[in-house]
């Protein structure tokens, strides 16, 4: 089974073809960060232009890298939110048009399914399983009961926590998206400044990154009025073990109410190293028989092969669109009642 599959929902254009649900064949991803750095974020109209320029290129370029033509496709699939409607609209179109001229069954993906089943291309998923969902515009713990089937036990009450390294690496001049270079940067450096871990010791699964950002914020513009320098390495360094210790306080917290044989970490944010390494050192003594599963880094941010991986599950379940699926910017997954 082949499918062609779309992903446009912020600032990467990507394409890919994906075989069985788990082997890529293709994926390329076209990203627009130099268009935006100067802004200090993803400007929308932006975004959108650059999607349409980019799209018939890089579908192009996923058919020739992957050796197939469109007589080889089984199914179109395509993220249809959560994202900036004038981006998700250029991958829906692209997606349907392809779709109806080639008479392919549309397959619609949530894009947050996506970034969860990138999974799929580096183990054997195992229902259920927990996956901490840690991108730039979500952080949620979603536990998933059966293929497809989402459900939210924890998420952030404000910032999410890649918005959050994202605007604090813009206090200490790094260009967006931040998150990369500030954990490089945190790597040199050691938690001298105690940031604030909120919610950390309450009992539910939910997560605050704004009192973070502000306290990150004020010191910093603190000691711009006294004169004083700061270790800009040492700050990055107490940034990320707050923003590391919520997420895998909350993390074993959710594995204790919901048993799981497997632990997903998906989203951009899961390419963080301070993470990666507190959570297998903590899992491999609290939880040794629950599988870790980090996708590859190139895997970990926006592209097409994840959402290849999760329209193979939705197309099993017998979910496709018609010529009238749209773009839905705020798709969401089901919120339900944390388990005591
Ligand atoms: P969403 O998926 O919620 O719609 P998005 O698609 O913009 O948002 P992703 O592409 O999944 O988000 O992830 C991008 C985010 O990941 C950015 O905020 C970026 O700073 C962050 N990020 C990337 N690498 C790292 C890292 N090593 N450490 C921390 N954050 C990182
Ligand atoms: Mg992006
Ligand atoms: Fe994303």
């Amino acid at each position: 089974e082949l499918i062609l599959s779309f992903e446009s929902s912020c600032d990467e254009t990507s394409v890919a073809v994906i075989q069985d649900g788990n082997k890529i064949l293709s994926n390329i991803i076209a990203t627009q960060i130099n268009s935006h750095k100067r802004f200090g974020g993803v400007v929308p109209e932006v975004a959108s232009r650059h999607h349409v320029e980019q799209i018939t290129m890089i579908i192009d370029d996923a058919l020739r890298t992957a050796r197939v033509g469109y007589d080889d496709l089984d199914a179109v699939a395509v993220t249809y939110g959560p994202g900036l409607v004038g981006s998700l609209l250029v991958g829906v179109t692209a997606a349907k048009t392809i779709a109806y001229a080639h008479h392919l069954p549309l397959i619609p993906v949530n894009h947050m399914a996506g970034h969860i089943y990138a999974a799929a291309f580096v183990t054997t998923l195992q229902y259920p399983f927990l996956a901490l969902m840690v991108s730039g515009g979500h952080t949620e713990i979603v536990y998933v009961d059966a293929p497809g089937s989402f459900h939210v036990i924890g998420e952030t009450r404000d910032d999410a926590a890649g918005e959050a390294y994202d605007k604090v690496g813009r206090i200490l001049g790094i260009n967006y998206p931040a998150g990369k270079e500030m954990d490089a940067l945190a790597h040199k450096g050691h938690d001298t400044f105690n940031f604030p871990r909120a919610m950390m010791h309450e009992d539910n699964l939910d997560f605050s990154f704004s009192g973070l950002k502000s306290a990150f914020i004020n010191t910093v513009h603190h000691v711009d009025q006294v004169g004083d320098q700061l270790d800009r390495a040492d700050l990055a360094a107490s940034f990320q073990a707050a923003v590391v210790d919520v997420l895998v306080d909350k993390t074993l917290r959710a594995l204790t109410t919901h048993p799981v044989k497997q632990l997903i970490v998906a989203g951009g944010v899961a390419a963080n190293q301070g993470l990666r390494e507190a959570l297998n050192s903590v899992m491999a003594v609290r939880f040794p028989d629950t599988e870790m599963v980090f996708p590859p880094l190139r895997l970990c941010g926006d592209n097409g092969a994840m959402v290849g991986a999760a329209a193979h599950i939705e197309w099993a379940k017998g979910v496709t669109a018609g010529p009238d699926l749209n773009a839905v910017p705020n798709l969401d997954f089901e919120r339900v009642a944390p388990r005591g």
